[in-house]
């Protein structure tokens, strides 16, 4: 498989979650459905995925790598490991650092926890988009509008339902889209289980139409060509409405509110529609600062392929004897057997592989480019939190505050 030829088509995301709510689930079911994990186990059997690393599967957590590769139709997916923590570590906030947008994942019966509200405000801080997906609507005690009621009250957020469920608990059979009003059902809970797309049933037509009511409210607020056609009974197409959702999205306005159930596969494939239709690609996000090491002068870097080299190191892991360096690309391309500096240790350092990880495999790319992130092989001396960029235009990416400092000059 080649590498996306579309910067816009890329989504670089986190899917953030309080444990227990289904985080490692969810990531499962997607990398599945998007047809990357061939096998999938029970979360907890410790045989899914990432057959690699096999001290993370032993504890039973399946989704251990910086970065997981998946595609979804036309959009490039690149799933961040976001750990789900209480505590503020480095990594966190690293993983913050290189995404683009985030899923916070909610389980339907509790709505909103503390841990969840710790690991949102962390979100908050790097000024992420996010969506949010009810998830366990199977479960006794499920209800979808409480959990949107906790997301506005708890987490201070403008949650804006783009679907309602079709029951709840064991009665729970899938959602309705209030773009497009259809509904979208599960006819069974096995995984691979294709959902059929139609009308609404008569008996949930009502609800549908009260809620499509409040989205198209809740979008008018925000967007005054939907506003001028809401308030003037003109029609509004699924694609002007879904652009404006994806562009108050992205300038954090709203966040947009699926549901499903993880563990009975229901609500993911939508799911990845939303992603490509909601979350922001590399482009849609402001261009990285940096600060030039000598002169101080802040830096920008557009994602643009041709455009100097800037990529940050967000995690470095030892895999079968040999250091991984994880980097995400903000600007320019790097290429497999070629150099790239680092201001830090003032040296070039040779890159001798790219890696792109996907669920069960290992990748190796030519070259990689802004909006990629990566694994990459022979980096000996750069550490988490260095620039790698052009020895022509050096530059320390933004600072992080619980990262170790950019090393001053002196
Ligand atoms: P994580 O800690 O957020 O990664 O959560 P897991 O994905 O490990 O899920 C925690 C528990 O909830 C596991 O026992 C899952 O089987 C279960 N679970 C996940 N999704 C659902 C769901 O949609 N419905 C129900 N009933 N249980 C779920």
């Amino acid at each position: 498989m080649s590498k996306p030829k579309n910067i816009s088509k890329i989504r670089n995301i986190g899917i953030m979650a309080h444990i227990d709510a289904g985080k490692t689930t969810v990531t499962e079911r997607i990398l599945y459905y998007t047809g990357r994990s061939h096998k999938i186990g029970e979360v907890h059997d410790g045989e899914a995925t990432m057959d690699w690393m096999q001290d993370e599967q032993d504890r039973g957590i399946t989704i251990t790598s910086a970065v997981t590769y998946c595609q979804w139709k036309t959009a490039s997916i690149q799933i961040i490991d976001t750990p789900g923590h209480v505590d503020f570590t480095v990594e966190v906030e690293r993983a913050l650092r290189v995404l683009d947008g985030a899923i916070g994942v909610f389980c339907a019966v509790g709505g909103v926890e503390p841990q969840s509200e710790t690991v949102w405000r962390q979100a908050d801080r790097y000024k992420v988009p996010r969506m949010a997906f009810i998830n366990k609507m199977d479960r006794t005690g499920a209800d979808f509008f409480a959990a949107c009621d906790s997301i506005r009250e708890k987490l201070s957020a403008n949650p804006v339902m783009i679907q309602v469920p079709i029951g709840a608990e064991d009665r729970f059979q899938g959602v309705i889209d209030l773009l497009t009003m259809e509904q979208i059902a599960w006819n069974d809970e096995t995984l691979g289980a294709e959902y059929t797309a139609g009308p609404i049933d008569n008996a949930f037509r009502e609800l549908a139409e009260e809620y499509r009511d409040k989205l198209l409210e809740a979008v008018s607020e925000l967007d005054d060509d939907i506003m001028e056609k809401y308030l003037g009974e003109e029609d509004i197409s699924v694609d002007e409405l879904r652009a404006a959702i994806r562009a108050a999205t992205i300038r954090r306005d709203m966040v947009p509110v699926l549901c499903g159930s993880a563990l009975k596969n229901k609500g993911i494939q939508p799911l990845l529609d939303a992603i490509e239709y909601y979350l922001p690609s590399p482009k849609d996000v402001p261009p990285v600062k940096g600060e030039h090491p000598d002169t101080g002068d802040i830096l920008e870097f557009k994602p643009e392929k041709n455009g100097p080299l800037a990529a940050l190191i967000f995690k470095v892991s030892m895999i079968e004897g040999r250091k991984l360096s994880f980097a995400r690309i903000y600007s320019g391309k790097i290429a497999s057997g070629g150099d790239v500096f680092n201001p830090a240790l003032k040296r070039k350092e040779k890159l001798s592989r790219i890696l792109r990880m996907h669920a069960n495999k290992r990748e190796r790319l030519d070259e990689a480019s802004a909006g990629d992130i990566v694994g990459i092989v022979g980096l000996k001396n750069s550490v988490t939190g260095d620039t790698l960029c052009n020895p022509d235009h050096p530059v320390f990416l933004e600072k992080m505050e619980y990262a170790q400092p950019v090393i001053s000059i002196a």
